[in-house]
Order: structure tokens, then C-alpha cells, then sequence
């Protein structure tokens, strides 16, 4: 057995796994299979005391530490590191009367939805609710409720951490204000998070689902989109998604191998009658829409849920304009298929994301209106630099319309915080990274500090064409 091995088996209740050992590929392996991570030893641990053990151990030692909860975001910043997964803290306690969901670290959207749903709420996830709690809140969250609520990190009240010298503390506005706000959006580079509270919010009239469509009906969706979204109320979310599917025998006959348009929409009131403008296109494959149970949001857009190897590039719009939609377009040319990509996503952004809220963490708002997502599934390089290179084409083709700028949590292995936030928030960020962890003790998948953000040997560039 190992030095390194046997100290932390010394140091922690929770299992320690060291490379060679039984279990310790699987439990190194992100679910975001696209992204290797050579770390050093993981250890899973027990709960918040082990957390403070391995932080002061680590500090001691020299070793860096990164965290995992559902491993949807994995960088090669955690290349050296020791792993620390969080999957055991999975505790949820829902109280009704505050509306407020305490959740350990390691919980993920979907057992936290239909805790609080049993009791009427519901709260700020994404598209996916098999993503894990945390990482999705620390970089913010833009979920189905961002129009009207924000971002999820706008919800939180309180966490429970484990700082750089060891110690357990719970974090509030009032108890710490800069690590507050630099958890709220800045990602892991902070504290070691075992736990968090935020608010929940009624839904008592909740309705959505997915409209499926043949990609020959793609232009008069996208124009449907546009019309819809430009009188949406805040309460209504649409997202558009050229689709696809890959030509899996799990998938139903009518969606393998097919190309296909798809509006997703969650409506929290009555604010469903933009919807009308997708009422007179023929041919729909699929209507899933209708009242919805508050647990059932996570599956609205139908994503997969078990680990695949995927590479997404994000761009911030800041207009539908003609030349956006041509460019959807084109990029279902000439028939129809987004292939190599596997999805080519508009998400309606504004409302509530685009106001600064009074107390927002370093998250802020988002001014620009949409939100462009270009994924595809990448198990090799050459299938990597296919889908980087179409990203490249279809991002290129809207290039007057982006802002450069993205959220955190649609950051891709070897980008940076840079294009997360301005130069004064980055700043700031950078100042409590130095002053709260001064040795880098913590390592974030998107690092704030420069030194830690560098090259990231699992990215494949795309050709420069933009
Ligand atoms: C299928 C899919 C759907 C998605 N949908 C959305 C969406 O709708 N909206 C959106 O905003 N994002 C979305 N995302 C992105 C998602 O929010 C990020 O991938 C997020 O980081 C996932 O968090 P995780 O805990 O599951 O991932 P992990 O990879 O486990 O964690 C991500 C990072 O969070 C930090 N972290 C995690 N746990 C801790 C902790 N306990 N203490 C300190 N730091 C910690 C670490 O830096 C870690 O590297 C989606 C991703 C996928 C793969």
C-alpha cells in the first residue's frame, strides 16, 4: 500500500482509493466521460468531520484537493489532485413551513425535487436532474426558473463548509459577506462545501413538456420561437433544440437515427399563450405537455442520465436576430441533421436573470437574452474535433451576435472563468482565492487564479474560425 494511501486511511473514516486499487477507476471516472482525470488518490469521504480531517491533512501535506459531487463537470484542473467525492452526503431535509431545503453536498436535483414537491415546492434546477445539487449552485445554475427567480445561487441562504485552515463553518450574508458571495457563482476554488440552504418556492400551477417535431418543420419553429419568446411573461420558459438522435436500439423506432426540432417549455401561471404560436405546425412526432408535479421538471427535456463522453461549447446571444435564425438553420443543412453535433440548444433567457438582484452572489445577472448550447458526443479525439470543429462553423455564422461572455456552469474542459466574469468581479474573486486559501489548497474544475487556470491538455481546439 502506498505512503500517501496509508495516511489518509489514517486520517479519514470515508473509503480511500489509490491508483491500481479495486474501484478506483470507476471511482475516479467523471460521468462526463469526454474528460480523463489523472488524480492522485480519491477519497470518498463520510461526512462533514472526515471533510475537516482531509482539509487539514491536505494542508499539511501540500495536497491539493479537488471535489466531486455527480462529476457532470470535470476539468483536468483536478490532474494531481486528491479527489474528494461527496456521494455519501446525501441527506435532504425539507421544511415546509420556511420554505427551506437543507441539502448535504452530495445530493443531486432529482431525490431534492421530490422531497420538496411532496409538500407543494419546488426549486431552481436545470434541465437534468441527475446533476448533482452543489456544483450546479456554486457555478450559479440557469435552470427552468431562472426567468423568473434567477439563478439558483440566488436562492441560497446558507453553507456549511470546510475552509483552507480546517475549520467547519456555516456561511451566511452576515457571518462571512466575501466568501458568501464568492460561493455563490465562483465555483469550488473556496471552501470544501458539505452542505447547503436555500429557498423553495410555491408552483402550484406548473405545466410543461416537450413538442417534437421532423427537422422539415425547423424554419417555421425557429420563427415560431422568436414570436414566442419576444411577449413571453417571466413565468414562461421556452427552449429550442435542433436534435440528433443517435441510432441507439434503446431509443423508440420514430427518434432513432432522426432528425428532428424541439421546443421545451415550463410554465410556472397562467402565461401559456405564447404557446399558441406553435399550434399550427403540422406534423408533431410528440406533445408531452400538461400539468406538471414539480418533481418532473428535471425530465422535461428528455436528457440521458446514465455517464457519456460529451463536449459543449456555450455562447451568450444578445439578439434573435435574422442572422441567428439563418445560422440555426444552416446548421441543419443540408438535411436536416446538426451531425456531428447532437444538439444545438437555444435557451430564452432575461426576466429576473437579467436584473441584478440586490444581494446576488458573484454569479450577478445575465443581460443577454439567450443562451446558444452546441454539444455533441465526443468517445474519441476524431469525434471531438468533428464536434469542435461544427461548433466552430455554426458559433462563427452568429459571430456578430455573441457577447464573448458565458456562464460558469456551461463552461468546457480548458476554458476559464475570463469569460464568466468582468475584470472587477474577477478581481475580486482572485483577492479572497489569495487571501481565504493563499496556498491553492483548493483546486476548482474552472479555476479563478490564472496560474491554475492554464493549459488543459484534454482540450481539442476547433479550426479558427472564430
Ligand atoms: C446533462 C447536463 C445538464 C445540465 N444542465 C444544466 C442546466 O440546465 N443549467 C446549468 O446551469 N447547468 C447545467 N449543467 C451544468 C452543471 O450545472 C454543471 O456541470 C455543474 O458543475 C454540475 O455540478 P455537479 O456537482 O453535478 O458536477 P461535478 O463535476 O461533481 O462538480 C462540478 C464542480 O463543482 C465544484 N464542487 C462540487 N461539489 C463541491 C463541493 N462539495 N465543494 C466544493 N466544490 C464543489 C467542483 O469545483 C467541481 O469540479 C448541466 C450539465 C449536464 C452534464
Amino acid at each position: 500500500m502506498s505512503g500517501l494511501g496509508n495516511d489518509l486511511r489514517q486520517v479519514v473514516r470515508g473509503r480511500v482509493l489509490m491508483p491500481g486499487e479495486d474501484g478506483f477507476e470507476y471511482a475516479s471516472t467523471p460521468w462526463n466521460l469526454a474528460v480523463r482525470q489523472q488524480v492522485s488518490a480519491v477519497v470518498e469521504i463520510a461526512d462533514a468531520a472526515d471533510a475537516a480531517a482531509l482539509v487539514r491533512f491536505a494542508a499539511a501535506a501540500e495536497l491539493p484537493l479537488s471535489t466531486r459531487a455527480t462529476g457532470h463537470s470535470p476539468s483536468a484542473a483536478a490532474d494531481g489532485t486528491v479527489l474528494v467525492t461527496t456521494g455519501a452526503l446525501d441527506g435532504i431535509e425539507i421544511d415546509a413551513a420556511a420554505r427551506v431545503a437543507k441539502v448535504q453536498a452530495g445530493a443531486a436535483w432529482q431525490p431534492v425535487l421530490e422531497q420538496a414537491a411532496a409538500h407543494g415546492l419546488a426549486a431552481a434546477c436545470g434541465s437534468s436532474a441527475v446533476v448533482g445539487v452543489t456544483g450546479y449552485t456554486l457555478g450559479g445554475g440557469v435552470g427552468w426558473f431562472a426567468r423568473s427567480r434567477g439563478y439558483a445561487s440566488d436562492a441560497v441562504r446558507a453553507l456549511e463548509v470546510v475552509t483552507a485552515d480546517g475549520d467547519q463553518r456555516r456561511v451566511t450574508a452576515d457571518s462571512d459577506p466575501d466568501l458568501f458571495w464568492a460561493l455563490r457563482g465562483g465555483g469550488g476554488d473556496f471552501a470544501l462545501v458539505t452542505g447547503l440552504e436555500f429557498e423553495l418556492f410555491d408552483a402550484p400551477e406548473l405545466f410543461g413538456g416537450r413538442l417534437l417535431w421532423p427537422a422539415e418543420r425547423t424554419e417555421a419553429v425557429i420563427a415560431a420561437f422568436h414570436r414566442a419568446t419576444a411577449e413571453a411573461e417571466e413565468g414562461l420558459s421556452l427552449w429550442l433544440t435542433l436534435i440528433q438522435f443517435p441510432p441507439f436500439p434503446e431509443l423508440p423506432e420514430f427518434l432513432r437515427g432522426q432528425s428532428m426540432v424541439a421546443i421545451d417549455v415550463v410554465a410556472l401561471g397562467a402565461v401559456t399563450a405564447p404557446l399558441r404560436w406553435f399550434d399550427g405546425i403540422p406534423g408533431a412526432v410528440l406533445d408531452t405537455r400538461r400539468p406538471l408535479n414539480a418533481a418532473e421538471v428535471g425530465g422535461v427535456c428528455m436528457e440521458p442520465t446514465d455517464p457519456s463522453p460529451a463536449r459543449v461549447r456555450a455562447e451568450l446571444l444578445t439578439e434573435f436576430s435574422p442572422e441567428v435564425s439563418d445560422a440555426l438553420l444552416a446548421a441543419a443543412a443540408p438535411q436536416g441533421s446538426v451531425g456531428p453535433l447532437a444538439l444545438v440548444q437555444v435557451r430564452h433567457l432575461g426576466g429576473a436573470l437579467a436584473r441584478p438582484a440586490a444581494d446576488a452572489g458573484c454569479a450577478g445577472s445575465i443581460a443577454e437574452p439567450y443562451l446558444l448550447s452546441l454539444l455533441g458526443p465526443a468517445p474519441t479525439p476524431e469525434f471531438e474535433a468533428a464536434v469542435a470543429g461544427r461548433a466552430a462553423e455554426v458559433a462563427g455564422a452568429m459571430r456578430p451576435y455573441l457577447s464573448g461572455r458565458k456562464p460558469f456552469t456551461y463552461l468546457d474542459s480548458g476554458e476559464t472563468p475570463d469569460v464568466v466574469f468582468d475584470t472587477a468581479t474577477l478581481a475580486r474573486l482572485r483577492e479572497i482565492k489569495d487571501r481565504r486559501d493563499p496556498d491553492g489548497l483548493f483546486r476548482s474544475n474552472y479555476p479563478v487564479a490564472p496560474a491554475l487556470g492554464e493549459a488543459d491538455p484534454t482540450r481539442v481546439e476547433a479550426p479558427a474560425t472564430v
